[in-house]
């Protein structure tokens, strides 16, 4: 039977205290225990339902989390203050000194500078591969390797994760298989696919209104529990827990995913249609011309799409510099990093989110000046919107004009 993200976090049910339809938010750091022995078994980790210490986990941040593994079909999750206090924990959990990381080379920046730049600090290496090429990320893998990583679809350049492919790797050689989810969410569900763990930033879809930072791990009960470990759980002890009010807000925009990610979907679909039309060097995975189309298809959950991030090229940093600031001059949309806001957001990762990249590394990856990342929004009219896109782009050179 397939798969259905979105039912699966419907069919939780949370009442409030009092028989709100939204649970209670726990506005507490500490709880009280009416029996001393039973402080101590929570502190051992023995005593299931009770609460100790919110850094550990409170119920408003244990409601999310549910909600989260729901939609991910794992056995549980962990809430985190941002996406990098999601990923750097799981990473730290699973490497310690002497230990390697295999990497797609193209994820978000803030991962790769940690694994490029911070993790040797503590010995632990990392070697960046094309995540789209099994022969290569195997030839990768050493006997030190304990971690494969990858992004489901990468930042910022829509890279396809060949999930199955890499899971059959990772159970070869003994490895965990880590996949941030962030730009796929109920598209693609990489625990089904063999993931061992799924991260978000909750911060981009999963939010959408771009008012907070958040992340979420997904895993196995075991694995959860090992990282929320009071002697030595990376998330517990480097502290990047979510707080209370906030998943209580996540919790409620989490509720409109799957109507945003279909209408995110729609919109990317038929702009990334119209701009490739027009000539532009699109890059969208539900384009055909996408040379990951059939894998993003034989992977998804077809009812999402294929996403709301796309990418064209304009040639140059100058042009797509003065194409985004007259695009949002005319409201198009903002002039922003980040994703997944109603608003359509456009950035140059390459002076920007992927600035961590040394620029021949950049080069390499196909990472170009005049790449220009497109979280695309909720635009209620898209026809309008391309029209005076398509306006932008003529009058600035970039599209020829058309012959009437
Ligand atoms: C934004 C992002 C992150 C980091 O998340 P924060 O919430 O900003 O810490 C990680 N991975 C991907 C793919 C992202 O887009």
């Amino acid at each position: 039977m397939a798969f259905k993200p979105a039912n699966n976090i419907q069919d939780l049910q949370y009442f409030g205290e009092f028989g709100g339809v939204n649970p209670s938010i726990s506005d507490s750091s500490t709880y009280t225990f009416l029996s001393a022995k039973t402080m101590f078994d929570t502190f051992e980790g023995n005593a299931e339902g009770c609460y100790l210490y919110s850094r550990h986990s409170s119920p408003s941040n244990l409601y999310l989390g549910e909600a989260l593994a729901a939609m991910e079909g794992t056995e549980t999750a962990t809430v985190t203050a941002s996406g990098m206090g999601a990923i750097t924990p799981v990473l730290l959990q699973l490497c310690g000194s002497g230990d390697h990381v295999v990497s797609s080379r193209t994820i978000y920046g803030g991962t790769y500078a940690f694994l490029k730049n911070f993790t040797p600090r503590l010995g632990v290496s990392t070697s960046f591969v094309d995540i789209t090429k099994l022969d290569i990320v195997e030839a990768a893998i050493t006997p030190k390797t304990k971690v494969l990583y990858c992004e489901s679809v990468s930042n910022p350049l829509l890279e396809v994760a060949d999930i199955k492919g890499l899971a059959n790797l990772a159970k070869k050689h003994n490895l965990q298989l880590v996949v941030d989810n962030t730009f796929s969410p109920l598209s693609i569900s990489p625990k089904k696919l063999g993931a061992d763990v799924v991260i978000h930033s909750l911060t981009k879809f999963i939010n959408g209104t771009s008012d907070t930072v958040g992340g979420v791990v997904c895993g196995t009960q075991e694995f959860i529990d090992q990282l929320r470990n009071v002697n030595d759980g990376a998330a517990m002890l480097l502290g990047s827990t979510m707080d209370s009010l906030r998943s209580a807000s996540v919790l409620k925009n989490l509720r409109t995913l799957h109507i945003r990610m279909q209408q995110h979907s729609k919109n990317a679909t038929y702009l990334a249609k119209k701009f490739e039309n027009a000539g532009l060097k699109t890059v969208y995975p539900g384009l055909e011309s996408h040379p990951s189309h059939q894998l993003f298809k034989s992977m998804m959950n077809p009812e999402y799409g294929f996403g709301g991030m796309l990418t064209i090229d304009v040639g140059s940093l100058d042009k797509a510099n003065t194409l985004m600031e007259l695009m949002q001059e005319r409201n198009l949309g903002y002039l922003a990093v980040s994703l997944g806001f109603y608003k359509t957001l456009f950035s140059a990762p390459g002076s920007s989110t992927s600035s961590e990249i040394p620029e021949d590394e950049q080069a390499e990856m196909g990472l170009s000046d005049g790449l220009i990342r497109f979280s695309i929004g909720l635009d209620a009219d898209i026809e309008r919107t391309f029209d005076m896109m398509h306006q932008c782009m003529t009058e600035l050179g970039i599209l020829e004009i058309e012959m009437a």
